[in-house]
């Protein structure tokens, strides 16, 4: 599949096998989906999934798995004031959106307008689109505006960051200040592939995308392991999802 879009460049991008699972049995990730995910998957998200799938490479959208997981989290915590950085067309942000009561509010940032408004209809439809406060442009200068506002720190319920992932470190920094003391922020895409431990997979070459940003969330995992102010989780899910709850 050809393609350009935000984050990643306009080069060719292979075909990649794997993408969203980092179950080694590609049969085991298939059977969860079937059996358990895509039976109760909301029909907006149904539809969203399959508009993106049509109209756009759409491997950068989250999965449903993941989604049906973070949906029950969100719902456990009572979020009703969330973040997102990464929006694509977004199925992450519909899920998000179908999770927080009628008046729940989500900032959501993403350089790409485009992709969002391919994606509003769905919102409209399902009656959330106005839970929805989406910031258009680069997320390092929108956060840091946000951080200088009395109103933001410890505001956030929840934090969902799934951007470009070389960031990853000056967006915790930021966003750990306006997440509330036992909210939630989860990061996407911390297995990246799998290529955490390209190493060991040596049979496996992994596309030039990936080995660019393989370092940054390197880095990032090591240092979320070390930071104090946050307890954390690094599921298996998906492409790596990792939780960190603010302590203090
Ligand atoms: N959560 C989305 C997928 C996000 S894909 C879903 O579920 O579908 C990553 C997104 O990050 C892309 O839309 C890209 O435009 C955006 N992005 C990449 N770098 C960015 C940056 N520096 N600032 C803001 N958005 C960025
Ligand atoms: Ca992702």
């Amino acid at each position: 599949m050809a393609g350009s879009s935000e984050g990643v460049g306009d080069k060719e991008l292979p075909p990649i096998l794997e993408q969203r699972c980092i179950l080694q049995s590609e049969a085991l990730s298939q059977y969860i989906m079937e059996t358990s995910v895509y039976p109760r998957e909301p029909e907006a998200l149904r539809e969203l999934r399959q508009m993106t799938a049509t109209d756009l490479r759409n491997v950068m959208a989250t999965g449903p798995d993941e989604m049906q997981f973070l949906s029950m989290l969100l719902k456990l915590m009572n979020a009703k004031k969330t973040l997102e950085i990464g929006v694509f067309t977004g199925y992450s942000l519909l899920a998000t959106a179908l999770s927080l009561p009628h008046d729940g509010e989500i900032i959501a940032i993403d350089t790409n307008r485009k992709n969002f408004e391919l994606g509003l209809p769905f919102f409209e439809n399902a009656g959330v689109a106005h839970k929805v406060d989406f910031r258009e442009g680069l997320a390092l200068p929108i956060l840091n505006e946000l951080t200088k506002e009395e109103k933001y720190k410890g505001w956030f319920d929840f934090v969902f960051v799934d951007a470009d992932k070389s960031n990853y470190m000056n967006y915790h920094e930021r966003v750990v200040e306006m997440v509330r003391v036992g909210g939630i922020i989860g990061y996407d895409n911390t297995l990246w592939n799998g290529s955490v431990v390209a190493e060991a997979m040596a049979e496996r070459p992994f596309p030039w995308y990936i080995m660019e940003s393989r370092d940054a969330i390197l880095e990032f995992n090591a240092y979320l392991a070390a930071d104090s102010r946050v307890e954390i989780c690094h599921l298996s899910i998906a492409d790596g999802l990792t939780l960190c709850r603010r302590l203090r």
